[in-house]
């Protein structure tokens, strides 16, 4: 049988460094800014935060949250 369950955009693996380097959005394949200390990646160019949960970066449009405008121009 195939699964059929993760049959949306995005992926999740676990975070390590060398997956950190490759780790590219989902949507727009743009370079991703980790932000460790909030436990979330941010895609500038889309406005979206994705998760990290135990570790795991949740790269699905569905679960991030809408960056903030001041969080989009931040530098
Ligand atoms: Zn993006």
């Amino acid at each position: 049988m195939v699964n059929h369950a993760i049959e949306r955009v995005g992926y999740k693996m676990s975070l390590s460094s060398s997956i950190k380097a490759l780790l590219v959005c989902p949507l727009c394949k743009g370079v991703l800014d980790i932000r460790e200390e909030s436990q979330e990646i941010w895609c500038r160019a889309d406005g979206l935060a994705y998760p990290i949960r135990d570790d795991i970066p949740v790269m699905l449009a569905d679960e991030a949250r809408t960056l903030t405008t001041d969080e989009r121009t931040e530098h």
